[in-house]
């Protein structure tokens, strides 16, 4: 029996769709798996039946308030709390700016494997975790040969399949001592209301947007849409919008079904960051933009006429499809 732990995480009252992700990503680790999961924090307990929805037979509750916003000591002490009760073999968690920053830590302190932004786990004789590396350019392969590995899973990769189980939840006491950093308050900027990791869709907007009024028609096709706005560096770097829209190497990495690119060139630093998504559209008026090279859709144009355009079009489209499903 192969024991696997899943560190999950809520946004705003709701499991994040990653951790669910995860949960799948678990139950493929061997066929005789046991799943149990953690999650922190004040008021977490009723996450445990989504949880077991998803397979989690047992879920571990670090239910303390020191835990409501993320601290690395904090969730450090609980997730080593979890781990000594569960003595798993795989510990997973999404790769999520939580994901990636507690996961090292507690691998360093356990001495333990950590395998990060894995896109596929495969059980031949041993377990393997696939990784893009090179921005993307090529994936690595890697066999587990020790008993105990931790790794974080690239969200929006795995579908994420109901396996309904039965759970039961149990509470650890962990007494949070020693925070060298603790968060007063949660500053948003990025007013999207669809986080960029995880949205299916991404209407994404470069230097040809021109200023930030620009973004305008783009966050229109992405209410439309039910999706989020992203931005290539120029765009953030010229101050059209805020560097946590930056996809790309030093920005986010994201797997949307539709990513439209809107007045992006197409540089590999961008492409490092959005090139899997499975269906790209671009939108530019130079023909020999290195961005159509990677999209699977182009049209080359103003994007101040073409977005409108397509905004009407997927409104016309969605409201024919409503009516039917009325
Ligand atoms: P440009 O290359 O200037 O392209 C603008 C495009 O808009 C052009 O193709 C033009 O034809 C088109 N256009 C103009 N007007 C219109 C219009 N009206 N309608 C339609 N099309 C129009 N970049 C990232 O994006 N993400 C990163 O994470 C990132 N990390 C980097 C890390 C390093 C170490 C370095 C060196 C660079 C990094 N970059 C990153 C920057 C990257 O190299 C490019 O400079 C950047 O991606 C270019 O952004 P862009 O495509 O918006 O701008």
């Amino acid at each position: 029996m192969t024991k696997v732990l899943v560190l999950a995480e809520a946004k705003n009252g709701k499991l994040r769709n990653v951790s669910i992700e995860v949960l799948t990503v678990a139950g493929r680790v061997a066929s005789d798996v046991e799943i149990n999961a953690c999650i922190f924090g004040s008021d977490t307990e009723k996450y445990s039946e989504e949880l077991a929805k998803y397979g989690a037979e047992k879920v571990y509750v670090v239910d303390n308030e020191e835990l409501n916003e993320y601290t690395p000591d904090g969730y450090k002490q609980a997730l080593l709390k979890v781990i000594e009760e569960v003595q798993p073999d795989v510990v997973l968690t999404g790769h999520t700016a939580i994901g990636k920053d507690i996961f090292p830590r507690v691998a360093a302190r356990l001495n333990v494997a950590l395998i990060s932004d894995c896109i596929d786990v495969e059980t031949e004789d041993v377990l393997v975790f696939t990784r893009p590396i090179y921005s993307g350019k090529a994936f690595q392969k890697k066999k587990v040969i020790k008993d105990l590995v931790m790794a974080t899973i690239r969200p929006n990769n795995i579908e994420a399949k109901e396996n309904p189980v039965t759970n039961e939840t149990s509470k650890l006491l962990v007494t949070i001592k020693d925070l060298r950093s603790v968060v007063r308050e949660v500053v948003k900027k990025a007013s999207g209301k669809v986080d960029l990791a995880e949205a299916k869709v991404i209407v994404s907007g470069g230097r040809g947007v021109k200023s930030a009024e620009g973004f305008q028609p783009l966050q229109e096709l992405a209410d439309v849409l039910g999706g989020a706005v992203g931005a290539s560096r120029a765009a953030c770097d010229a101050e059209y919008c805020d560097y946590s829209l930056q996809i790309g190497q030093t920005g986010k990495v994201v797997t949307p079904d539709l990513y439209i690119a809107c007045g992006i060139s197409g540089a590999m630093q961008h492409l490092a960051g959005m090139s899997s998504s499975k269906v790209i559209v671009a939108i530019n008026k130079d023909p020999e933009a290195n961005i159509f090279h990677v999209a699977d859709y182009g049209i080359v144009g103003d994007l101040f006429e073409v977005v409108p355009l397509l905004t009407e079009e997927f409104k016309k489209v969605l409201a024919e499809k409503q009516a039917l499903a009325n």
